[in-house]
């Protein structure tokens, strides 16, 4: 006869087997949870100060150079490098006790954001207005982007070769520019009536630029004139200038802490400065790793990874290869190629977080908790994993152990239910090479929205996950 089991024995069994996510804020000690607020405040920092990719690659030199890290183009004397590509793009690597050879500890996460950029023939005037025209970077909700005050960063290279770098909008002084939208009143047929995603058309999403007339009343388009007249009186520019420029226009003003008990940031850029910030912290932090460990910040994410700048150029293998010429001289090309084949990587990119009004779209099961700390995904992709790199469940269970051992709140998740959508991530560009990686990071709410929404337990917890695999080693 089977002996009943008693009820204390029933919960000592149930603890055994059943998985029991907990909330990042009950594990955390008293100094934790003060450690984590003081975090966030730095990160809020990094938000409000790196706007754009170019933006995130100076604030990320500064911080770098702080930390005794050269630019490995100017220098190649030391452990601590760091190269960049058009200032959009920039990686940084601690070289480890084993040799680069034997693989890197890699973690690529994405410094371009969704946002409106400034055409090339930008300015016109329409009914005595001046305007600006724009081309939408990545994937917005265009309703979205109208009637908030918005700001404008970037570079304009002038006629004569000279560099103009934008900030406008973000200093209490400054003004702000708007993308105006219909009163409610009049919206009935051309809004209202129609499907969300076509009531803004793209090629309504233009700027309010300016309001004041030229002097003279006899001369035509006297807005237009008169904007370009302060332009130039402000930065010498002739509208040709406005072709060889990099103008995106972003949500003004600074990172907020969200909730009346401070619980969450708010702010432009999460995705994906939220990996960005963290993985620079812990990169910063290391000293002398066991494996040479690099923090990459790739752009172009957003709009598939192509282009010079973007993870799936060569920008990683050249710097993989100038990191091994440092350690051991005229190594032959197929080195490069093995250390990056042995290689361990977490693709840093954020999640959806489940939506507490929209939980129709996630599979509860499997939705990234905002609280629970980071979210592994094994895949992504979108109708039945197209397009996924899909981890090896030997990488995933090695990671596991890694951040089981070493206290890191951890959940697994997936974007959203099977066939409601999807997205990609910089991780196929890297898994060509043969390495494992997986894609990671914390949940937000409002993702690729102007203000997206994070835990700071969840981002606490990504720092300390980006910095328990930096620390780890593999055979
Ligand atoms: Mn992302
Ligand atoms: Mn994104």
């Amino acid at each position: 006869m089977v002996k009943k089991m008693t009820k204390k024995e029933i919960k000592q069994l149930s603890e055994k087997l059943l998985a029991r996510p907990k909330l990042v804020w009950d594990r955390l000690s008293a100094q934790e949870r003060r450690d984590c607020f003081t975090m966030a405040e730095s990160y809020k920092d990094f938000l409000s100060k790196a706007k754009t990719e170019r933006q995130a690659v100076a604030e990320i030199i500064t911080m770098a150079n702080e930390k005794g890290f050269k630019n490995i183009d100017l220098c190649s004397e030391g452990k601590r490098f760091y190269k960049v590509a058009q200032n959009k793009t920039i990686a940084l690597a601690v070289l480890g006790e084993k040799p680069p050879q034997q693989g890197l500890a890699l973690i690529a996460s994405h410094i371009d954001c969704p946002r409106l950029d400034l055409k090339q023939n930008p300015l016109y005037e329409e009914v005595e207005l001046a305007m600006f025209k724009t081309h939408y970077y990545g994937g917005i909700k265009k309703y979205q982007w109208v009637t908030r005050p918005l700001a404008i960063h970037g570079r304009i290279i002038k006629g004569d070769g000279q560099a103009i770098d934008i900030r406008l909008g973000e200093d209490i002084y400054d003004p702000v520019f708007v993308v105006c939208d219909l009163l409610p009143h009049l919206a009935r047929k051309v809004q209202a009536d129609k499907k969300m995603s076509e009531a803004i058309p793209g090629e309504k999403l233009n700027i309010l630029a300016g309001g004041i007339p030229f002097e003279d009343e006899d001369t035509k388009e006297r807005f237009k004139l008169e904007l370009l007249r302060v332009l130039n009186e402000r930065y010498g520019l002739v509208e040709e200038d406005l072709i060889s420029a990099e103008l995106e226009v972003v949500p003004a003003g600074p990172a907020k802490d969200v909730g009346w008990d401070r619980s969450f940031v708010g702010a432009y850029g999460q995705d994906d400065r939220a990996c960005a910030f963290h993985s620079l912290q812990a990169i910063l932090e290391m000293d002398t790793p066991t494996r040479t460990v690099m923090a990459h910040f790739a752009d172009k994410e957003e709009i598939g990874s192509a282009g010079a700048t973007g993870a799936d150029s060569l920008f990683l293998e050249n710097f993989t290869a100038e990191l091994i010429q440092i350690t051991s001289p005229r190594t032959p090309h197929l080195d490069v190629l093995r250390c990056l084949s042995r290689s361990r990587a977490l693709s840093a990119d954020v999640n959806a977080g489940l939506d507490p009004d929209y939980q129709e779209v996630h599979e509860k099961r499997n939705a990234a908790r905002i609280g629970y700390g980071i979210c592994l995904s094994k895949f992504g992709g979108s109708g039945g994993k197209y397009d996924s790199s899909d981890a090896d469940v030997d990488y995933l269970g090695w990671l596991r152990l890694m951040f089981n051992k070493h206290d890191v709140a951890w959940q697994a998740g997936e974007l959203g239910k099977v066939d409601e959508g999807g997205g990609g991530t910089v991780a196929k560009h890297m898994a060509k090479y043969g390495m494992d990686i997986i894609d990671c990071g914390p949940p937000l709410l409002s993702m690729h929205s102007p203000f997206e929404i994070a835990h700071k337990g969840d981002l606490y917890m990504t720092y300390r996950a980006f910095k328990t695999f930096f620390s780890s080693d593999w055979d």
